[in-house]
């Protein structure tokens, strides 16, 4: 039945059948089922967090990819008088700044090397230095490389500091504890189609509510309005402009399925193992993983690439791909590296078969095994 490549990228991903299944149908968007169905999924998005309403959180699902959610959040949240401390080591990361940049928020990038996290001593130097400094925004799993940026802690500092604390949990949410309140967590932002196995459509936002409440007044668009979102969703159920009601009834179902492999933990242990059947097997090929084994977040994993004079990476990708498999380009500026992600409706036995197949297709281009 299902006929489509293996995808072990980072969304949009490979979803189950019954996903799939569930948006074969057209509700309309005042339906009173559409509109209970969009209360339950806030409400369990929460759950998916650790939070509820009562500790003062809001689940605000948003229209658009991941982006346009941390979009949301970076243009709604930060007043005029504000200033954003970006922490970045990757692409999502400098994709913030650049948001900042084009919403002329003052913002001031604190890099490290993409294999590496944050000198949090620096951090709070920094905090301390510029009181000018409103928010911080950091990325939890750096899906460029797969390295996992130790949110609590970073969050502890910006809490002491009194400044507020955004996350781009992207990657990460589903799959690794969201952490809200031991990370003083005010927005984390994550997406319809990573790690809970939706379909693209939709942004999610964990909100705060007193810090949402805050921000009124500081929206700098009119359909990412964060709070303006909310405020509509809570008055009468509904988006404020057409909701993507089938990407909405399969995150229903992918819910359900999250919830039936044992919430958080379950898809944890099941990435986890996808995940050391893709690092053993790699190393048994002689691939150097790019990211030390203690910082990687068992989500996606950026390899080296080998060496060898035969070796080209369109090549590698194009025969992979036509076994059925496909793999992720690398998005590092100074290192040559593809990535595999292993998140998504994939099992240790999909994680083999795409081992079998990277070995297959290293013989084909006459690249010696192990590779260097
Ligand atoms: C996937 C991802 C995004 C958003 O990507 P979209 O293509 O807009 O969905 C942002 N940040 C991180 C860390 C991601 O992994």
């Amino acid at each position: 039945m299902n006929a489509d490549k293996l995808l072990f990228t980072p969304g949009p991903l490979t979803t189950s059948l019954t996903v799939k299944q569930a948006m074969l149908r057209d509700l309309g968007s005042r339906d009173e089922e559409f509109i209970a169905m969009v209360r339950s999924i806030r409400e369990r998005l929460l759950a998916v967090a650790g939070v509820s309403q009562t500790d003062g959180f809001e689940a605000i699902p948003m229209q658009g990819s991941g982006t346009f959610g941390v979009e949301s959040v970076i243009s709604s949240v930060i007043p005029a008088d504000g200033k954003l401390l970006a922490l970045v080591n990757g692409a999502y990361g400098e994709r913030i700044v650049q948001m900042a940049m084009r919403l002329k928020i003052p913002v001031v990038p604190m890099r490290c090397a993409e294999n590496e996290t944050h000198d949090l001593d620096a951090l709070r130097h920094a905090l301390k230095a510029d009181g000018r400094i409103t928010h911080v925004v950091v990325v939890h799993c750096e899906t460029t490389t797969g390295v996992l940026n130790p949110i609590a802690a970073i969050g502890r500092i910006v809490s002491k500091a009194g400044r507020s604390f955004i996350v781009d949990a992207m990657s990460s949410f589903g799959a690794i504890p969201a952490e809200m309140k031991t990370a003083g967590v005010d927005f984390l932002i994550s997406s319809a189609n990573k790690c809970i196995e939706g379909v693209p459509g939709f942004a999610i936002v964990i909100a705060g509510r007193a810090a949402l409440l805050t921000s009124r007044g500081s929206a700098r668009s009119l359909s990412l309005d964060l709070l303006a979102q909310w405020e509509g969703l809570e008055k009468t159920g509904q988006f404020r402009y057409t909701p993507p009601t089938h990407a909405l009834l399969a995150f229903d179902q992918a819910l359900k399925e999250l919830d039936a492999e044992g919430g958080v933990a379950g898809r944890a242990k099941r990435y986890q193992a996808n995940h050391t059947v893709i690092a053993r097997g790699m190393a048994e090929l002689g691939f150097r993983a790019y990211v030390p084994a203690e910082k990687q977040a068992p989500i996606i994993t950026a390899f080296h690439y080998p060496a060898h004079a035969q070796f080209s990476f369109e090549d590698f990708y194009r025969r992979l791909s036509d076994k059925g498999f496909v793999i992720y380009p690398g998005k590092l500026t100074k290192v040559d590296c593809f990535r595999i992600g292993n998140i998504g409706r994939l099992y240790e036995k999909d994680m083999e078969a795409l081992l079998v197949a990277i070995r297959g297709v290293l013989g084909e281009m006459n690249v010696p095994v192990p590779v260097a």
